[in-house]
Protein backbone atom coordinates (compact mmCIF):
# COMPACT_ATOMS: atom_id res chain seq x y z
CA UNK A 1 0.00 0.00 0.00
CA UNK A 2 1.38 3.23 -1.20
CA UNK A 3 0.24 6.77 -0.19
CA UNK A 4 1.35 8.87 -3.31
CA UNK A 5 -1.67 11.33 -4.46
CA UNK A 6 -0.89 12.89 -7.77
CA UNK A 7 -3.08 15.59 -9.07
CA UNK A 8 -3.18 16.23 -12.97
CA UNK A 9 -5.12 18.12 -15.57
CA UNK A 10 -4.54 21.09 -18.00
CA UNK A 11 -2.81 24.32 -16.32
CA UNK A 12 -5.76 26.30 -15.34
CA UNK A 13 -7.88 24.09 -13.55
CA UNK A 14 -6.84 24.44 -10.13
CA UNK A 15 -4.37 21.88 -9.58
CA UNK A 16 -1.86 24.30 -7.32
CA UNK A 17 -4.62 26.01 -5.74
CA UNK A 18 -6.03 22.48 -4.02
CA UNK A 19 -2.55 21.76 -3.48
CA UNK A 20 -2.02 24.59 -1.25
CA UNK A 21 -4.94 24.01 0.69
CA UNK A 22 -4.09 20.45 1.11
CA UNK A 23 -0.82 21.00 2.27
CA UNK A 24 -1.34 24.21 4.00
CA UNK A 25 1.50 25.19 6.66
CA UNK A 26 3.75 21.96 5.73
CA UNK A 27 5.92 22.84 3.13
CA UNK A 28 6.17 22.32 -0.21
CA UNK A 29 9.64 20.94 -1.63
CA UNK A 30 10.33 22.11 -5.44
CA UNK A 31 12.07 19.15 -7.50
CA UNK A 32 14.55 20.77 -9.71
CA UNK A 33 16.31 18.10 -10.71
CA UNK A 34 15.43 17.92 -14.71
CA UNK A 35 13.72 19.18 -17.11
CA UNK A 36 10.83 16.62 -17.22
CA UNK A 37 10.45 17.05 -12.94
CA UNK A 38 11.06 20.91 -12.75
CA UNK A 39 7.22 21.70 -12.32
CA UNK A 40 6.26 19.11 -9.59
CA UNK A 41 5.44 20.14 -6.01
CA UNK A 42 5.66 17.77 -3.76
CA UNK A 43 3.77 17.73 -0.52
CA UNK A 44 2.79 16.23 2.61
CA UNK A 45 -1.00 16.29 4.02
CA UNK A 46 -3.61 14.27 5.83
CA UNK A 47 -7.36 13.34 5.82
CA UNK A 48 -9.02 11.23 8.50
CA UNK A 49 -5.56 10.27 10.62
CA UNK A 50 -4.12 9.22 7.29
CA UNK A 51 -0.96 10.75 6.06
CA UNK A 52 -0.11 10.93 2.62
CA UNK A 53 2.13 12.70 -0.38
CA UNK A 54 0.60 14.63 -2.99
CA UNK A 55 2.27 15.64 -6.34
CA UNK A 56 0.90 18.99 -7.94
CA UNK A 57 1.95 18.45 -11.46
CA UNK A 58 2.83 21.52 -13.99
CA UNK A 59 2.73 21.83 -17.37
CA UNK A 60 4.53 25.37 -18.80
CA UNK A 61 3.52 26.33 -22.64
CA UNK A 62 6.84 25.53 -24.97
CA UNK A 63 6.54 26.26 -28.37
CA UNK A 64 3.24 24.91 -30.65
CA UNK A 65 0.51 22.93 -29.03
CA UNK A 66 1.66 19.58 -30.36
CA UNK A 67 4.64 20.09 -27.62
CA UNK A 68 2.87 21.79 -24.89
CA UNK A 69 0.06 19.01 -25.43
CA UNK A 70 3.00 16.47 -25.20
CA UNK A 71 4.39 17.84 -22.65
CA UNK A 72 0.77 17.66 -20.75
CA UNK A 73 0.91 14.22 -21.64
CA UNK A 74 4.20 13.68 -20.21
CA UNK A 75 3.53 14.64 -16.86
CA UNK A 76 0.62 12.59 -16.54
CA UNK A 77 2.64 9.16 -17.31
CA UNK A 78 4.86 10.37 -14.92
CA UNK A 79 2.32 10.99 -12.59
CA UNK A 80 0.93 7.06 -13.06
CA UNK A 81 3.52 5.88 -12.98
CA UNK A 82 4.44 7.26 -9.65
CA UNK A 83 1.15 7.64 -7.84
CA UNK A 84 -0.88 5.15 -5.99
CA UNK A 85 -3.94 7.27 -6.55
CA UNK A 86 -4.73 10.28 -9.01
CA UNK A 87 -6.76 12.93 -9.32
CA UNK A 88 -7.55 14.36 -12.49
CA UNK A 89 -8.89 17.79 -12.48
CA UNK A 90 -10.87 19.91 -14.56
CA UNK A 91 -12.51 23.11 -15.19
CA UNK A 92 -16.02 23.46 -15.13
CA UNK A 93 -16.07 27.24 -15.89
CA UNK A 94 -13.96 26.27 -19.33
CA UNK A 95 -16.09 23.04 -19.85
CA UNK A 96 -14.50 20.26 -22.00
CA UNK A 97 -11.45 20.97 -23.49
CA UNK A 98 -9.44 18.96 -26.44
CA UNK A 99 -6.36 18.54 -23.60
CA UNK A 100 -8.93 17.31 -20.98
CA UNK A 101 -10.15 14.72 -23.58
CA UNK A 102 -6.51 13.44 -24.26
CA UNK A 103 -5.33 13.15 -20.76
CA UNK A 104 -8.66 11.10 -20.22
CA UNK A 105 -7.89 9.06 -22.78
CA UNK A 106 -4.59 8.20 -20.73
CA UNK A 107 -6.52 7.58 -17.16
CA UNK A 108 -8.92 5.45 -18.99
CA UNK A 109 -6.30 2.64 -19.44
CA UNK A 110 -4.98 2.90 -15.86
CA UNK A 111 -5.91 0.12 -13.31
CA UNK A 112 -4.72 2.32 -10.32
CA UNK A 113 -7.69 4.72 -8.80
CA UNK A 114 -8.89 8.20 -10.64
CA UNK A 115 -10.95 10.42 -9.31
CA UNK A 116 -12.17 12.89 -11.49
CA UNK A 117 -12.73 16.25 -9.52
CA UNK A 118 -15.07 19.07 -11.46
CA UNK A 119 -13.36 22.24 -10.04
CA UNK A 120 -14.68 25.82 -9.99
CA UNK A 121 -18.37 24.81 -8.94
CA UNK A 122 -19.00 27.57 -6.56
CA UNK A 123 -22.97 27.51 -7.56
CA UNK A 124 -25.92 25.82 -8.25
CA UNK A 125 -25.80 26.22 -12.02
CA UNK A 126 -22.01 24.81 -12.07
CA UNK A 127 -23.68 22.08 -10.67
CA UNK A 128 -25.49 21.11 -13.85
CA UNK A 129 -22.98 22.31 -15.95
CA UNK A 130 -20.77 19.63 -14.40
CA UNK A 131 -22.92 16.98 -16.13
CA UNK A 132 -20.68 17.55 -19.16
CA UNK A 133 -17.67 15.71 -17.66
CA UNK A 134 -19.68 12.25 -17.71
CA UNK A 135 -18.79 12.48 -21.69
CA UNK A 136 -15.30 12.09 -20.31
CA UNK A 137 -15.75 8.20 -19.92
CA UNK A 138 -14.68 8.16 -16.39
CA UNK A 139 -17.59 7.43 -14.46
CA UNK A 140 -18.49 9.55 -11.64
CA UNK A 141 -16.75 12.68 -10.55
CA UNK A 142 -16.70 15.06 -7.46
CA UNK A 143 -17.82 18.48 -7.59
CA UNK A 144 -15.37 20.93 -5.54
CA UNK A 145 -14.37 24.44 -5.34
CA UNK A 146 -10.70 24.18 -4.45
CA UNK A 147 -10.28 27.62 -3.60
CA UNK A 148 -12.72 27.83 -0.93
CA UNK A 149 -12.60 24.10 0.20
CA UNK A 150 -16.18 23.30 -0.80
CA UNK A 151 -16.99 19.71 -1.81
CA UNK A 152 -13.32 18.66 -0.96
CA UNK A 153 -14.37 16.53 1.96
CA UNK A 154 -15.96 14.43 -0.12
CA UNK A 155 -13.60 13.66 -2.85
CA UNK A 156 -10.51 13.69 0.08
CA UNK A 157 -12.40 10.30 2.23
CA UNK A 158 -12.65 9.04 -1.11
CA UNK A 159 -9.05 9.43 -1.93
CA UNK A 160 -7.80 8.02 1.16
CA UNK A 161 -10.04 5.60 1.03
CA UNK A 162 -8.63 4.11 -1.79
CA UNK A 163 -4.56 4.44 -0.48
P1 LIG B 1 -3.28 25.20 -12.14
O1 LIG B 1 -2.63 25.81 -13.34
O2 LIG B 1 -4.12 24.02 -12.54
O3 LIG B 1 -2.32 24.88 -11.05
O4 LIG B 1 -4.34 26.26 -11.59
P2 LIG B 1 -4.21 27.33 -10.40
O5 LIG B 1 -4.36 26.69 -9.07
O6 LIG B 1 -2.98 28.13 -10.63
O7 LIG B 1 -5.52 28.20 -10.62
C1 LIG B 1 -5.82 28.84 -11.86
C2 LIG B 1 -6.86 29.92 -11.61
O8 LIG B 1 -8.10 29.33 -11.20
C3 LIG B 1 -6.47 30.90 -10.50
O9 LIG B 1 -6.86 32.18 -10.89
C4 LIG B 1 -7.28 30.41 -9.31
O10 LIG B 1 -7.56 31.42 -8.39
C5 LIG B 1 -8.54 29.92 -9.99
N1 LIG B 1 -9.26 28.92 -9.18
C6 LIG B 1 -8.73 27.84 -8.56
N2 LIG B 1 -9.69 27.16 -7.87
C7 LIG B 1 -10.85 27.83 -8.09
C8 LIG B 1 -12.22 27.62 -7.64
O11 LIG B 1 -12.55 26.69 -6.89
N3 LIG B 1 -13.15 28.52 -8.09
C9 LIG B 1 -12.81 29.57 -8.89
N4 LIG B 1 -13.80 30.39 -9.27
N5 LIG B 1 -11.55 29.80 -9.31
C10 LIG B 1 -10.58 28.94 -8.92
MG1 LIG C 1 -0.21 24.95 -11.06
Amino acid sequence: MGNIVAIVGRPNVGKSTFFNRLIQRREAIVDAVSGVTRDRHYGKSDWNGREFSVIDTGGYAIGSDDAFEAEIDKQVVLAIDEADVIIFMVDVESGISPMDEDVAQLLRKVKKPVFLAVNKVDNGARTEQAMEFYSLGLGEYYTIAGINGSGTGDLLDAVVEAL
